[in-house]
C-alpha cells in the first residue's frame, strides 16, 4: 500500500481515504509492520494529508487536572494502582476551583478532569457532580471527565451537570491481554460505560496502550475494537514502566510503534480527534505526534503546577514545559495554530443524540 510508491500515488491514497475507502486487515498488517524510515515518513505524509483536509492547520488544546490520585484498582501498568506505596493527594473543591480560574485565562478548548477510581468519589458520586459543576461555573468550557467506570445513573447525572466528554480507555480490546493489564476489572462493563455515554449525549474517547504485550495481531484486534465503539476521539500511548508496579522491569520501547499507530488511526478515523500527549515526551514528543497525524494536544498543565500527569516523563524535572503558551509557541513554529472555541464546539455538537432520560423512579 505504501512501499515502493511515489508521492503522487500517496496523494491518491489520501484522497481515497477521504472518499471513504476503508483499510483491510492486510493493509493494517502492512502499515504496522513498516520499519524503514522512508516508508514511515510516507505513511505520516498520507496521515497529514487526511488530517489537513478535515482540520487544516488547526489544533485543539486540552487542559489536564488530575484532582485525585487515589484508586481502588490494581492495573499492572499504572503508577497509581492501589498496591503501590506512593504519596497520593485529593484536591478539595476550593483547590479545584482555583485551578479552574487559572485555566479560564489560557487558550484551552476543554478541561479534562481526571482521577483514579477514588472510592471517595465513586461511593459519593454527588461529590464528583459538585466538581463538574464548579469547573463549569468557573471556566464555562466543555468538560471531559476521566473517572474510570461509573454506573449509568451517575453518568447521566454528570452529563446533566455539565460533563460533555467521557474518556475511558480500554487499553486493549484483546481480552486475554486486558485481563493481564486491567487486573480484576470487567472488560464488558468498561465497554458498556463508554457505549452508554456515547448514546446518552456524551462524546467519548477510547484508547490503547502499545509496547506491553501487544504484537501486530493484538494491535489489530484493538484497532477494530475501537472502531466498533464509534468513538469521537481515539488515543494510543506507549507503555512506560512505572516504579513500584508489577511491570516496572519491562523494557520500554521507543515511540515508533505509537507514531505508526497514530498515523494508522488517522486513516481509520479520518475526521476524529487524535491526541498528541505531552505526558510521554513533552513538547518535542508533541511535535512528532502532530506530524504523525494527531490534532489535539493533551495533558497541558500550568507552568507552576505541581499536579501529577499520568505517565509523568517530567516527574523528576524542575521545570515543566507543558503550559499552553509554550505549546502555542511551538505550534506556530510548525505552521499550526489553536482552533477557535467555536470550531471545537461544533465537533461536540455533532454528537446530538438526545439523552434517554432514566425515569427518576428507577434511580
Ligand atoms: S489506570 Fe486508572 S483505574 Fe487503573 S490503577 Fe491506574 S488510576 Fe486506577
Amino acid at each position: 500500500m505504501i512501499k515502493d510508491i511515489n508521492y503522487w500515488d500517496l496523494d491518491i491514497i489520501a484522497e481515497n481515504i477521504i472518499n471513504g475507502q476503508k483499510l483491510t486487515d492486510d493493509n493494517l498488517r502492512e502499515l504496522l509492520s513498516l520499519t524503514e524510515e522512508e516508508d514511515i515518513e510516507k505513511l505520516q505524509y498520507v496521515a497529514r494529508k487526511v488530517k489537513e483536509r478535515y482540520f487544516g492547520n488547526r489544533v485543539f488544546l486540552y487542559s489536564f487536572v488530575y484532582f485525585s490520585t487515589h484508586c481502588k484498582n490494581n492495573c499492572a501498568f499504572c503508577y497509581y494502582n492501589r498496591c503501590n506505596e506512593i504519596q497520593r493527594y485529593r484536591l478539595d473543591l476550593e483547590e479545584i476551583r482555583s485551578i479552574a480560574r487559572a485555566i479560564k485565562n489560557e487558550t484551552i478548548h476543554m478541561v479534562d478532569l481526571t482521577m483514579g477510581e477514588d472510592p471517595y468519589f465513586h461511593n459519593n458520586p454527588e461529590k464528583f457532580v459538585d466538581v463538574v459543576k464548579a469547573v463549569k461555573e468557573e471556566t464555562g468550557l466543555p468538560i471531559m471527565i476521566s473517572p474510570g467506570v461509573m454506573d449509568d445513573r451517575t453518568l447521566s447525572r454528570l452529563h446533566e451537570s455539565g460533563a460533555n466528554f467521557l474518556a475511558l480507555y480500554q487499553e486493549t480490546h484483546d481480552e486475554e491481554l486486558y485481563r493481564k493489564l486491567r487486573v480484576g476489572q470487567s472488560f464488558d462493563e468498561r465497554n458498556h460505560a463508554r457505549e452508554f455515554a456515547r448514546t446518552n449525549g456524551y462524546c467519548v474517547e477510547d484508547g490503547i496502550l502499545t509496547g506491553v504485550g501487544n504484537d501486530i495481531e493484538s494491535t489489530i484486534i484493538s484497532l477494530r475494537g475501537m472502531q466498533k465503539g464509534n468513538p469521537d476521539m481515539v488515543r494510543v500511548m506507549t507503555f512506560v514502566p512505572q516504579e513500584g508496579t508489577p511491570l516496572e522491569l519491562v523494557t520500554q520501547q521507543s515511540s515508533l510503534a505509537e507514531l505508526k499507530i497514530i498515523s494508522v488511526l488517522r486513516l481509520m478515523f479520518p475526521d476524529k480527534l487524535i491526541p498528541a500527549s505531552l505526558d510521554l515526551e513533552g513538547i518535542d514528543g508533541m511535535v512528532d505526534r502532530l506530524n504523525a497525524g494527531a490534532n489535539v494536544v493533551t495533558s497541558i498543565i500550568s507552568a507552576d503546577s505541581s499536579l501529577e500527569g499520568v505517565v509523568n516523563y517530567d516527574r523528576e524535572l524542575e521545570e515543566r514545559d507543558r503550559d499552553s503558551k509554550s505549546v502555542i509557541k511551538r505550534l506556530k513554529s510548525m505552521g499550526m495554530e489553536p482552533a477557535s472555541q467555536a470550531e471545537f464546539n461544533r465537533i461536540l455538537e455533532k454528537q446530538h443524540v438526545t439523552p434517554v432520560r432514566i425515569p427518576v423512579a428507577a434511580l
